[in-house]
């Protein structure tokens, strides 16, 4: 690699070195005759007045309005000459009598009264020699410029070495602005940022502008040199604009209203000049100076704010902006200066476009420094947001702990006291539990959403599970309620998509949740439906909920999406909630490109309607489901078919005794063969030792980890095809899928409830050794029935072990059972607390 690079600089130098030679050593041999440019000289011209009468005059010189010029063609002509070469506006040339050239620019129609100032050529003869050449000037600027004699390329190349650095660097200027502006906006598409530099690239842009249009060059490379020439005008009046937005935004807004001020001033100046010009009024060149003041306006007032940022130290976020700028100025000066003392009269931007050209690279210098710092930054907000996480899963833990401890006594309480006042107590203890959880779950739900790490997960999901476990989850709470439930499920809705199914649950349970909440009597009504979009094999499923609740009063529909925002607190304080469900459901709408919609009529009832796009998977309808929900529906008794494993073996690792106890309490009546151990490596003795039907792992054990534990157990093969469960606080959004992922069967999350423990274990537990009720004992059937699950099921818990006892809600329900079944005894739980009847044998 070393050589290579030697290699290569031998070679650079060889090829540039030549380059050199060749300019500067060798002999001219650019093989192009008469490559000539003389100036006609300047102290042999005479003007002639308007009586006939010549005084002298000095060439280059100034004019104060028309004038008629007359020297002599030099005697000593060089045959290769063949043009004269004039600068100015309207003109007449003629060499002895002979009118050579005539340049009017009335002959052009214009926008304004003013032409341009160009380059005008006029023939020229051997024979011409020592004869009078006179020259017409009319309306000019008030200069008259050198005169050439020569051929064209040769007046040509001599202008180019002249002038030709200015067209170089406004040509550069160009470039560069161009460039950093596509830059600048590229960047802001792709990492939505804005960039000083788009601003400032904009001002450079114009300045290049200016300076080419300035270019004496001009006529070289426009149409039109009249519009050319008014460029400059219009380019000066809006340069300060990007200038005073790029400064602003460095200075972050510090002098915003004296910024605001000056770019008011720009702007109206702007106007006013543009109307005079175009209504004929005034010509832009006599309105210039009140635009060079409004200029000066604004160079003066980012001179200050940069002069007031200096003494309060705050110039070092852009010092080297601040330099560039000062380059600029300085520039500008030199530029005025030159302008004023140019002793042919003819103006260049040079010194300006240098100075645009510092201030750009200085910029650029500034913007990339910028870039690396928003790098680190991201960096640094990787960490942090890393550190939050990593919060969020311990204080996900520390409170869920001490809760799964309260619930869990709590559920053994439920089951155990023999209390019926006591068992209201430890439900009052439950539900309040729950809700706890429940807010707990927003708020960490809401912090993992707004720290921007989380993320929508698509599956491939039956569209019925999905819909099963929603009206699983709602349906009974709305009947608890006495509200007329209602589901239905359109046919056509394709049976398999592809999407988030866990969020769109949440979303589900948010906006049903609600509407059991907020509503006291009437109904609960859930549509589902489906629509295919014209965008490939897409489908947007649509969801509304409507309910005949308490409505939402027009001056809080604003608020409804807000976080934390809960509606007329007072009506509602005693209903729980965080304001967050809806804040939440709309983030999580928006992350999967879908929206809601929301009618509601105050005391009357509202209508909330999701439209989420989905991928279609497979098309055939879902229609047996919604079949299939009319029945269940109907069916409003539960089967409550208990788990009963006593052949099963079940380990149980956790660090905390008091969640052990809870475990045990638990499955007590499940009757499975568990063994509990306190850490990991207790854990792997344990696995290494006995072969167990399911394993419920901890995540968060001092020194081995469940995560460590599974993975040992893995590495020394002794688990073999055990499901192993993880049993974690972290419930934030996408935690159970970072668990599978990790090598997880399943998840549950702390404080475990019964209901969902029951569920997993149902599922991993062999199912030759979960005994159905009927064949498990010789118990005799107790049939319970009434109208509260959770007092049917205290019932159940009370009795099971004397009885094999079927809950069902409702007498429907009952009579359809009996329809079928003979139990040993029936029993009716009232609705009033405390008051049983005792078991009525048949
Ligand atoms: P909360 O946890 O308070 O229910 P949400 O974000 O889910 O929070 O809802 C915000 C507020 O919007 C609620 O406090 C309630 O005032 C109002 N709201 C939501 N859904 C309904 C509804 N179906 N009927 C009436 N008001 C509702």
């Amino acid at each position: 690699m070393k050589k290579l690079r030697i290699i290569l600089s031998a070679i650079l130098i060889l090829v540039f070195g030549y380059i050199f030679a060749g300019e500067i050593f060798f002999p001219a041999n650019v093989p192009i005759n008469g490559d000539i440019c003389d100036t006609l000289p300047g102290d042999n011209w005479v003007r002639v007045m308007s009586d006939g009468s010549k005084i002298p005059f000095e060439v280059p010189g100034r004019t104060d309005g028309d004038i008629v010029l007359e020297t002599t063609i030099p005697t000593d002509f060089n045959r290769d000459y063949g043009v004269l070469c004039f600068r100015g506006m309207d003109m007449k040339i003629w060499v002895g009598d002979e009118l050579r050239t005539e340049y009017v620019t009335t002959d052009y129609p214009l926008l304004g009264d003013r032409s341009a100032e160009c380059y005008i050529l006029a023939s020229v003869y051997p024979e011409d020699a020592g004869r009078t050449l006179r020259v017409s000037y009319e309306y000019n600027s008030g200069m008259v410029y050198e005169v050439y004699i020569g051929t064209r390329l040769g007046i040509l190349k001599s202008l180019f070495r002249k002038y030709g650095l200015e067209l170089f660097v406004g040509l550069a200027l160009l470039m560069l602005g161009l460039i950093s502006l596509i830059a600048a906006v590229v960047y802001k598409y792709i990492h939505k940022k804005y960039l000083e530099m788009e601003h400032l690239s904009i001002g450079v842009i114009i300045g290049a502008c200016w300076v080419l249009s300035n270019s004496i060059f001009r006529q070289l490379y426009t149409r039109n040199i009249s519009v050319m020439s008014d460029i400059p005008f219009l380019m000066v009046m809006v340069m300060p604009l990007p200038f005073l937005v790029f400064v602003d935004s460095l200075q972050q807004g510090r002098y915003a209203r004296l910024i605001r001020a000056a770019s008011i001033i720009v702007t109206v100046n702007f106007c006013i000049c543009i109307i005079l010009f175009v209504t004929g009024r005034v010509p832009l060149v006599k309105s210039f100076v009140f635009s060079a003041l409004c200029a000066l306006i604004g160079i003066t007032v980012m001179f200050a704010t940069l002069i007031m940022d200096f003494r309060r130290h705050l110039i070092d976020s852009y010092k080297i902006v601040a330099i560039g700028f000062c380059v600029l100025a300085v520039a500008a000066v030199i530029q005025i200066v030159a302008y004023a003392f140019a002793h042919n009269g003819v103006f260049s931007g040079l010194f300006m476009a240098i100075g645009l050209f510092g201030f750009m690279i200085c910029s650029i210098i500034h913007t990339i420094k910028q870039l690396i710092g928003i790098r680190l930054e991201a960096n640094e907000m990787m960490h942090i947001s890393k550190a939050k996480d990593d919060f969020l899963t311990n204080m996900s833990h520390e409170i869920r702990t001490p809760l799964n401890g309260i619930l869990g006594m709590d559920e053994m309480i439920i089951r155990e006291s023999k209390e019926s006042r006591i068992r209201d107590y430890a439900l009052e203890i439950k539900s309040a539990g729950n809700t706890l959880l429940s807010i707990i779950n927003d708020i960490l739900d809401l912090s993992k959403i707004e720290s921007g790490n989380f993320e929508i997960i698509p599956v491939e999901y039956d569209v019925a599970s999905a819909l099963n476990d929603v009206l699983n989850m709602t349906k009974i709470r709305a009947q608890k309620k006495g509200l007329d439930y209602r589901f239905d499920v359109s046919e056509s809705i394709p049976s398999m998509l592809y999407g988030d199914e866990i969020r769109i649950r949440q979303i589900m349970l948010n906006l049903i949740n609600n509407a059991i909440k907020y509503t006291k009597e009437g109904y609960v009504d859930i549509r589902v439906t489906s629509a295919p979009r014209m965008m490939g094999n897409q489908a947007d499923l649509i969801i509304s909920v409507a309910d005949t609740g308490i409505g939402i009063r027009e001056e809080d529909k604003d608020k409804l999406f807000r976080s934390f925002q809960r509606l007329e607190e007072k009506r509602n304080r005693n209903i729980e909630g965080t304001g967050l469900g809806l804040h939440i459901t709309n983030k999580l709408l928006e992350m999967m490109e879908g929206h809601i919609e929301f009618e509601s009529e105050y005391g009357k009832g509202s209508t909330f309607t999701v439209t989420i796009p989905q991928k279609v998977v497979k098309a055939a309808p879902v229609g047996e489901f919604s079949k299939a929900v009319r029945q269940y529906l109907s069916n409003i008794g539960t089967d409550e078919v208990g788990l009963y494993a006593p052949q099963a073996r079940l380990l149980v690792v956790d660090d905390n005794e008091m969640n052990l106890d809870v475990m045990e309490g638990l499955l007590k009546e499940t009757r499975i063969k568990t063994d509990f151990v306190t850490s990991g490596e207790a854990c792997i003795d344990k696995v290494a030792a006995n072969r167990y039907d399911c394993i419920l792992l901890d995540q968060m054990m001092p020194d081995l980890s469940g995560e460590d534990t599974l993975r040992e157990m893995r590495s020394r093969d002794i688990l073999g095809d055990t499901p192993v469960i993880v049993l974690t606080a972290d419930a934030i959004i996408g935690a159970k899928e970072g668990y599978i992922s990790k090598g997880f069967t399943d998840y549950i999350s702390k404080p475990v409830r019964y209901e969902i423990l029951e569920q997993v274990l149902k599922e991993y537990i062999p199912k030759d050794k979960q005994l159905s009720p009927s064949g498990s004992d010789e118990l005799p059937v107790m049939l319970i029935w009434g109208s509260d699950p959770d007092k049917l099921k205290a019932e159940k818990e009370r009795l099971d072990g004397i009885y094999k006892c079927v809950c069902v809600i409702g007498d429907k329900a009952r009579d359809k059972y009996l329809e079928k079944h003979t139990p040993a005894g029936i029993m009716h739980i009232t609705d009033e607390a405390g008051t049983e009847n005792d078991p009525v044998s048949e």
